[in-house]
């Protein structure tokens, strides 16, 4: 299967390179006992920052590569051939959808403090927008953030929050008005008074990946805290979406074509009814329409990645790619996976573990549904 395309530079291929490298190294032999662990080593996330992976698009001066939105994409995707969708959401938020919130809106003194920990991987970030009232719904979210002096009170919480045991800085949205859509950002350290953690949730998936609520009980910040202009918050948290919602439609595909590989192995070599799978028409049709979709989705990705290098506006068209991979990856592994008969249903195969790690991509990150809306009200 070519991973080729008219937007790959060779620089590409060698970032895809050293990424399967890593994955084949360090990831796959050990993601398992991660899996039963509920995390993924620090170790193994400093060594990613060591590698210059988690800076790529950011400012040379705090250790980033300045690399642009295609780039991107080649990292996430590469790192998306991992079949441990705990292990690739771990490191795509901290990536992503947590630290964007600093490059893109941090002032030089924010960025000077934070950002050569998050891109060496000495620090660990997550973003805290959803809460247990309000998740699609952003705007509808709860937690306030008071100014009190020099500095700012937050009270709230905040729910579903990946990286949210293990993380050391937190981008919290908080309602910083009584409007509807007045909401800031705000970065939070980890251990400030007032800001507890709470248990990892138990997931059906994504095993991997640690999932917290985090509780603000009267959580004094400093006044620099805030993160870009007061009551601009929403508008930080819908351009971030971007960049997250391309990372997350590369996830979607890097699923679908290791499912598509392992399930060629699979049919090409069990027997049945005197014959191996493979030979039934309706089989291998079916796979080859599924590689097709993939195939086709993955194009538009790297559109949608060229168009935001591009500076075009791109949320009807990056709302599209996340509503139909969401959609695509269950399509793709409920197939895969029946093909794979009673062995798809086994705990520890990996398409067992893909099947399951893909439900969660049609929810989170934007909804299918909402993201259908996001497309239809832009016609
Ligand atoms: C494993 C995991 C990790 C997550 N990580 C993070 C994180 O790091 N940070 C963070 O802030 N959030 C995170 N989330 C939250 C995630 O983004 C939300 O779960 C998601 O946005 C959906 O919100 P909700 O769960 O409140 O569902 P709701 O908003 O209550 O919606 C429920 C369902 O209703 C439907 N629906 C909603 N709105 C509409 C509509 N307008 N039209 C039609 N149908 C609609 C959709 O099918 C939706 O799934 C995570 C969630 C999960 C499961």
């Amino acid at each position: 299967m070519s991973m080729d395309n008219i937007y790959t530079t060779p620089e590409h291929v060698l970032l895809r390179d050293q990424i399967a490298r890593f994955i084949e190294r360090e990831v796959e032999p050990h993601a398992a006992a991660w899996e039963e662990a509920g995390s993924v080593p620090r170790d193994v996330l400093r060594k990613m920052g060591q590698a210059g992976l988690f800076g790529l698009m950011y400012e040379s001066q705090y250790g980033g590569g300045e690399a642009d939105a295609l780039t991107n994409l080649v990292f996430a995707e590469a790192l998306s051939q991992s079949t441990f969708g705990g292990f690739i959401i771990t490191a795509l938020v901290h990536t992503d959808m947590a630290s964007p919130h600093l490059h893109h809106a941090g002032s030089a003194a924010q960025k000077a403090r934070y950002l050569p920990g998050v891109i060496s991987g000495e620090t660990i970030t997550a973003v805290g927008i959803s809460e247990p009232c309000a998740g699609s719904d952003v705007a509808g979210m709860r937690t306030t953030a008071k100014r009190v002096g020099d500095e700012w009170v937050l009270n709230g919480t905040k729910m579903f929050i990946t990286n949210g045991v293990h993380a050391n800085l937190y981008f919290i949205a908080a309602k910083t008005g009584t409007a509807r859509h007045d909401m800031s950002m705000f970065i939070v350290e980890k251990d400030t008074p007032g800001f507890t953690v709470g248990r990892s949730l138990r997931k059906t998936g994504w095993l991997s990946s640690d999932t917290a609520e985090l509780v603000f009980d009267n959580c004094r910040i400093p006044a620099g805290n805030l993160l870009g202009d007061e009551g601009k918050g929403f508008y930080s948290v819908m351009k971030n979406f971007q960049t997250e919602r391309i990372a997350l439609g590369a996830m979607a595909v890097g699923h679908c074509t290791q499912a598509i590989k392992l399930t060629l192995d699979y049919v090409r070599q069990r027997q049945a009814f005197g014959a191996t799978l493979w030979q039934q028409q309706t089989i291998r049709q079916r796979i080859a329409m599924l590689d097709a979709k993939t195939r086709a989705a993955r194009q538009f990705m790297y559109h949608c990645a060229w168009s935001v290098q591009q500076g075009q506006d791109v949320v009807q068209e990056v709302s599209m790619l996340k509503a139909l991979t969401g959609e695509l990856v269950n399509e793709v592994l409920q197939t895969c996976q029946q093909f794979h008969g009673g062995m798809g249903y086994m705990r520890e195969t990996p398409i067992e573990r893909l099947w399951r790690d893909a439900r969660v991509l049609g929810i989170g990150g934007g909804a299918t549904e909402v993201m259908l809306e996001e497309v239809a009200k832009r016609y």
